[in-house]
């Protein structure tokens, strides 16, 4: 080490010195090493519509957004946001007051709690969370008080007797997540209505993490909080670009909220990144009005991917948790005879030619995520179908 300092203070402050890699870069460079399928980061291997790359080809042709846009966003993209909540939910939003556009929802979740979150309050999150979550709720000074997504009948439930539990007057907010990642569970609306009564007896704010809302399977209904009794006011809804449109890479995000959430949040985001994507935010306005076509004929493409990589799983001999939304499946390994999803994802590349990433990094708990695995079905279906050729011929039985 040539740090500079002479004292052996570490370079990583302490909020930070626990998130020191994360699991996916390794696992990236075991696929890259091993000529590996890589279903373990979730992106898609093709690119959304068409129409939509043109869009941002032309905006930055004719020079919309090249130069800083405005610090809320460009007024077409809050107006093409705030449209996609009223047409699909019955939500409205003033999109001058009540919608930010943000760098992806990653900049979303950190403007946010660095915006809410207080040293020394409690953040209470579904475990497993996304690992941005944890990261940015100790970036805050936050505590992370995580309550566990429970596996039972095929679904990952949420037990509201333990959220309920899991409040305390230093609670500042809920940070939930649906469709959820990994577990793909669907909070339903009978669960919603729960946290909703919760949030209203004990005076809570609540963040939804919905970047997931249009990718949602069989009978699931995705449900937006804001949409129940009371909730409206004291919720940041976010969401995303990425997942819903196939450019992951273009990182455009939004929050709808009150007018006194949306300006507390914008605080924090006017430092984070100011301003972000132009060109972009011109494409995803022109996304958003697409017609149901798109977002039906998405979803339909995702549930058959998504049944082909069950299926594959399934005669490999790992339990399935079938996901109602989201493009992640998570598998339980202990029909293989195995405990540790860490070892076994480490092993997989070598044995199967297949990357995997264990939930357990996704758990504060990490003994309640150790025989989990997520795989991530957001591929091309020959590739799925070769991956699930090499876990059941790789003997994963
Ligand atoms: C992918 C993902 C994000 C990040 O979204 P970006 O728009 O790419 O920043 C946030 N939350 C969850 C649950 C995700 O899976």
């Amino acid at each position: 080490m040539t740090a500079m300092t002479s004292s052996a203070r570490p370079l990583l402050n302490r909020r930070l010195a626990a998130f020191g890699t994360t699991i996916f870069a390794e696992m990236s460079a075991l696929a890259l090493r091993t000529g590996s399928i890589n279903l373990g980061q979730g992106f898609p291997d093709t690119d959304g519509p068409e129409a939509i790359r043109e869009a941002a080809v032309r905006a930055l042709r004719d020079g919309r957004g090249n130069q800083y846009p405005p610090g809320p966003g460009i007024p077409e993209l809050r107006t093409a946001v705030a449209a996609h909540q009223q047409r699909r939910y019955g939500l409205s939003y003033d999109p001058d007051t009540e919608v930010l556009v943000t760098a992806g929802a990653t900049e979303a979740i950190a403007a946010t709690l660095l915006a809410l979150v207080e040293p020394g309050d409690e953040v209470i999150a579904l475990e497993p969370y996304y690992d941005s979550y944890a990261a940015c709720i100790a970036m805050a000074g936050g505590t992370r008080v995580p309550v566990t997504l429970r596996p039972r009948d095929g679904r990952f439930h949420l037990d509201l007797d333990e959220l309920r539990a899991a409040v305390t007057p230093r609670t500042r907010l809920l940070l939930l997540n649906t469709p959820h990642n990994p577990t793909g569970t669907v909070l339903s609306r009978e669960e919603l209505t729960s946290i909703a009564e919760l949030a209203v007896e004990r005076d809570l704010l609540v963040v939804t993490d919905e970047v997931y809302e249009h990718l949602v399977f069989d009978d699931a209904e995705h449900i937006p909080l804001a949409t129940l009794p009371g909730m409206r006011d004291r919720t940041v809804t976010i969401s995303s670009s990425g997942k819903t449109f196939s450019y992951t890479g273009w990182k455009v995000g939004w929050i709808t909220a009150s007018p006194a959430l949306v300006t507390a949040v914008r605080s924090a985001k006017q430092y984070l990144t100011y301003v972000s994507a132009g060109p972009f935010q011109y494409a995803i306005a022109e996304a958003l009005a697409l017609p149901d076509s798109y977002f039906t004929g998405f979803r339909d493409d995702l549930r058959s991917k998504r049944d082909v990589l069950a299926a594959g799983l399934e005669e490999a001999g790992l339990t399935v948790y079938r996901p109602s939304g989201t493009y992640f499946i998570t598998a339980d390994i202990r029909p293989l005879g195995e405990t540790d999803g860490i070892a076994f994802c480490r092993a997989l590349p070598e044995r199967a030619g297949v990357v995997a990433i264990p939930t357990s990094v996704f758990y504060d708990h990490h003994e309640m995520g150790a025989p989990f695995v997520r795989f991530a079905f957001c591929k091309k279906k020959p590739v799925l179908e070769e991956a699930a050729h090499r876990l059941k011929t790789a003997g994963a039985r």
